[in-house]
């Protein structure tokens, strides 16, 4: 028999040879629109693109099913700062300077080049997954097409006045030399806990001995010291310690080492305007080098309750701003050192921390160093740590939007539905201005030209540009290079420059709904109709990001949500809990598991797990094996079993048993329900519908039909397990396609493929709770009954008188109980309390008790021969004097099970006998 894995790579080439997935879309007229978050193709897919591509397989096959064409276009993205730094690595880069080195152009090329690197792997890993693609007609955000439509999105932004130039502090990254937003920080968990010295400085009151303390945990950054900020209703104190008067907040006692004596008490707010000697003496500006007042942001719980001020704090900038301060970056956008002591020009800012601290203490100016474990921001891509900086930007004013931004996220259908209220609300209440230009190179150009006169310009079309260019190039091409060559002429007469910045890539994958069909240039009629989308997955980090900016961009280009529904997954953890790493070794190959148990296991796991409702998930093999086990092997089993017995003719239903009725009813049941909680992108309760018909269908349908199958009822009960099975392969054809397909096809189903059939319908009519409460009590009798057979160690081939039990059944369901537990009757007594088994033997149930264990023996043996059910033996039996006159009159019920005409009683010394024991009895057989 076929594995797992060589059964879904048949299935898999059945589909291409086939084109199947390109059948399933053709002759619908709704629209049912998925949009795909494109991924980098930055490096080979893992379990985080293995968790997303399993849903968004498996929602868009339930709607095609229900007859919508769900077109499904894979997208690349291209730009950004992940492949830069790829091809920077290659080339042995260490900054900026290299890559002006080589030229732009050339680096741009070797970017494209490497972009392309891994689509191969790619799509041979998305394929055995099962995910239906379109990968020959992808889209790129690198393509012209693309980054035509990114202008005009560009331009009827800035249009709506909603796009300027600022300076805002930005997370910044002195080697990439660009700003990130909080949201790419955020997103890849850029914190990481390291332990640093911090300081406590000693800051002299001009003219007088005493001294302001202040803390900081960046020390590089008080050479750029402009002013101390403290709180203005707060306590402070002068006080006398180690000699010397020190101010702090009276909170902070604590700092101080030593014993100390309280000399003063006063609010805050007496030490405003209070000039005290810088450190290190960059400005000679009147304002700098005093005491101010930010009551909001100095806090009196660390520290010393005054804060040191430089340029390089998240909200020193706006105090610099407001107090007309001088701004002074002493270090360099290279993360250099510019301005300070001569020695250290051209030190990297980080190298600066234990200068600092020794030359303060040189000249007595540290009360205290001490080690200070916090996180630390670092480079998401080359894992340089970063730094605040008050950097020049272009802007998205998301603060005029955000109202509507919030109104268009109430249209949104989130599952799980708490996303909608929390997270991703908190997420827009708290969105800054967006940060939309990157000092890079591989990206959209941004489409701004200027003029020394002052005079701006935005571009918004190739054709705008033809007919505004000085130059406009022989190819024509939306990249930094090309663009930074075309110069247009002002009104002014003089020549217009392009802004050199590059754009954000969030802002091209927020911006694919349109983006990808090259709207409004082309496809205006299809995009009008078909938007929002009604479709899109991702994990919970795209809260901030995908999901976000697909949102602000929609809401201020159409004031329209941009889909109707999202499914937010968690993160996939390794089994230990950590985050999946090489290094550590803390997770298996996904392919290695794929081929190990089948994608149909994995995508099950992963469908039925709260990871679907973006919670995170320590990925067990442990767990895809269960699924493997306890799904799709016992599917294949009840598909093997119908095999075997698929000999024979359809019959009439009308002759159902209860079983049948049974199965059916619960098969309607598992139908309607999966339906709605499909309907509702709930995988979770759909796979535990499909477990527990799993279960039923196998230890109950197809096992307590097993002797029907070899008499005059067969044909029914075929006839009912293949119309189950038909019908349950088209349910479960979405969570798992390929043993829904091996089932569909086996057993012959009208359609090419499974994927091609009507998804079925089925009404509440059709389920039968009556029959279903009958065959609860008889299954809840009869697994009572087993577990008393256990404790009385009676095995359940050995036949019994009687059970009874105060619940009354009617014959029917007598029938199979008296079945499931071989005995001969079932007896109803209303007065006892709970169920009795006879277990008394009579000389005719010991009989029947060794005559079914012999036939159970010879049947074993058949199995082991590989004999086919139709093949004949003549069975000779070797059997003791006690027991040959029992055997004797179950001849005809040992023959008929084991297929042999007669028994040949034979002598215990025929060499051929299998020999075994029974209660002490020796007995053999051969044939
Ligand atoms: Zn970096
Ligand atoms: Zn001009």
């Amino acid at each position: 028999m076929a594995s797992t894995n060589e059964s879904e790579l048949e299935i898999l080439e059945f589909w291409k040879r086939n084109k199947v997935f390109e059948k399933s879309l053709k002759g619908k007229k709704k629209s049912y629109v998925f949009y795909d978050g494109p991924p980098f193709a930055t490096g080979l897919p893992h379990y985080g693109h293995l968790l997303a591509s399993t849903i968004k397989d498996t929602i868009p096959r339930f709607w095609t099913m229900k007859g919508y064409k769900v077109e499904r276009v894979w997208g690349w993205d291209c730009h950004g700062l992940p492949i830069e730094n790829i091809v920077e690595k290659k080339l042995g880069f260490k900054n900026k300077k290299d890559i002006e080195g080589m030229g732009v152009e050339k680096f741009c090329e070797e970017c494209e080049k490497t972009v392309t690197h891994y689509v191969h792997d790619w799509e041979s890993f998305i394929e055995r997954l099962g995910r239906w693609v379109d990968f020959d007609n992808s889209y790129k955000t690198m393509d012209l097409d693309y980054m035509e439509s990114i202008w005009w999105a560009f331009k009827e932004i800035w249009n709506k006045g909603l796009i300027y130039e600022g300076r805002k502090v930005l997370m910044y990254c002195p080697r990439c030399e660009t700003p990130l937003s909080n949201a790419e920080i955020a997103m890849d968990n850029s914190y990481r806990e390291v332990t640093e010295p911090s300081i406590i400085a000693k800051f002299k009151i001009t003219g007088k001995k005493e001294y302001l303390l202040a803390w900081t945990t960046t020390p590089w950054t008080l050479i750029g010291n402009v002013a101390l900020a403290v709180k203005s209703e707060a306590e402070y104190v002068k006080v006398k310690n180690n000699n010397e008067i020190y101010i702090l907040v009276s909170d902070r006692l604590s700092e101080l080492n030593g014993e100390y004596k309280i000399l003063e008490s006063f609010k805050g707010k007496s030490l405003f305007g209070l000039h005290y000697e810088p450190l290190y003496e960059l400005s000679s500006e009147k304002k700098a080098y005093q005491v101010i007042d930010d009551s909001e942001g100095v806090t009196t719980t660390d520290g010393t309750g005054i804060v040191h001020m430089a340029a390089y704090g998240e909200f020193d900038y706006s105090m610099i701003k407001k107090f007309d301060l001088p701004l002074i970056e002493h270090v360099g956008p290279d993360g250099k050192l510019r301005q300070g002591p001569k020695e250290w020009i051209g030190k990297w800012f980080k190298n600066l921390d234990k200068e600092v601290i020794s030359e303060l203490s040189k000249r007595n100016l540290t009360y205290k160093v001490q080690n200070n474990k916090h996180s630390y921001p670092f480079c998401c891509r080359c894992e340089t740590p970063l730094f605040y900086s008050p950097l020049p930007s272009y802007f998205i004013n998301i603060q005029k939007v955000k109202e509507k931004i919030l109104k268009n996220n109430e249209k949104i259908n989130w599952y799980p539905d708490h996303l909608k209220e929390g997270r991703f609300k908190n997420n827009i209440l708290n969105a800054p201005d967006w940060n939309i230009s990157r000092n890079r190179y591989w990206a959209s150009a941004i489409p701004i030209w200027k003029c020394s006169c002052g005079e701006i310009k935005v571009i918004g079309s190739i054709q705008e540009l033809k007919e505004n260019a000085l130059n406009f190039p022989k190819k024509i091409d939306l990249h930094k290079p090309t663009m930074d060559k075309v110069k247009l002429k002002c009104k002014c007469g003089k020549d217009m420059v392009r802004t050199p910045e590059v754009l954000d890539c969030w802002f091209e994958s927020g911006a694919m709904s349109f983006a990808q069909v090259h709207y409004p240039f082309e496809n205006k009629k299809w995009f009008d109709e078909n938007f929002p989308g009604d479709f899109v997955a991702e994990y919970i980090a795209q809260t901030r990001t995908w999901f976000y900016y697909m949102l602000a961009l929609s809401t201020i280009l159409f004031n329209k949500e941009p889909f109707k529904n999202v499914v937010t997954t968690g993160t996939i953890l390794a089994r230990d809990g950590e985050k999946m790493s090489k290094s550590k070794a803390n997770f298996s190959d996904p392919m290695e598991i794929i081929e190990k148990y089948g994608s149909d296991a994995l995508r099950f796991y992963l469908l039925s797990n709260p990871i679907m409702t973006a919670e995170d998930l320590k990925f067990s093999e442990k767990g895809v094996e269960d699924v493997h086990k306890k799904v799709i092997l016992i599917l294949t089993n009840a598909l093997n079993f119908y095999i075997l017995n698929s000999s024979g003719k359809e019959a009439d239903l009308k002759n159902k048993t209860l079983l049948d009725e049974w199965i059916l009813s619960r098969l309607a049941e598992t139908g309607y329900e999966i339906n709605n909680f499909m309907n509702k992108y709930d995988t979770i309760s759909t796979a535990k519908e499909i477990t527990k018909f799993v279960d039923d269908l196998s230890t109950w349908y197809v096992r307590r039909s097993r002797e029907r199958f070899n008499d005059g009822d067969a044909d029914v009960a075929r006839t009912v397990l293949k119309t189950v099975l038909h019908d349950f392969s088209i349910i479960l054809a979405p969570m798992l396609p390929f043993i829904s397909e091996k089932i569909y096809l086996t057993i012959q189903g009208k359609k090419e493929s499974v994927h091609l059939e009507e998804w079925l319908s089925f009404s509440k009519k059709e389920i039968n709770l009556e029959i279903q409460e009958k065959m609860i009590n008889v299954r809840r009798v009869a697994s009572e009954a087993l577990m008393l057979r256990d404790k009385e160690k009676i095995a359940v081939r050995q036949p019994l008188q009687s059970i009874t039990s105060n619940f009354k059944f009617d014959d029917e369901c007598k029938e199979i109980i008296m079945e499931e537990l071989n005995v001969k009757k079932v007896i109803f007594d209303s007065k006892i309390k709970e169920l009795i088994l006879d277990t008394k033997l009579t000389p005719e149930l010991e009989a029947e008790g060794f005559a079914r264990e012999i036939a159970r023996k010879i049947q074993a043996e058949r199995k082991a021969r590989n004999m086919k059910k139709e093949q004949r033996i003549e069975l000779k039996l070797f059997v003791s004097d006690k027991l040959h006159n029992m055997i004797v009159t179950y001849e005809e019920f040992i023959c008929k099970r084991v297929g042999s005409k007669k028994i040949k009683f034979v002598d215990e010394k025929n060499k051929n006998l299998v020999l075994f024991e029974i209660k002490e009895e020796k007995i053999g057989f051969h044939f």
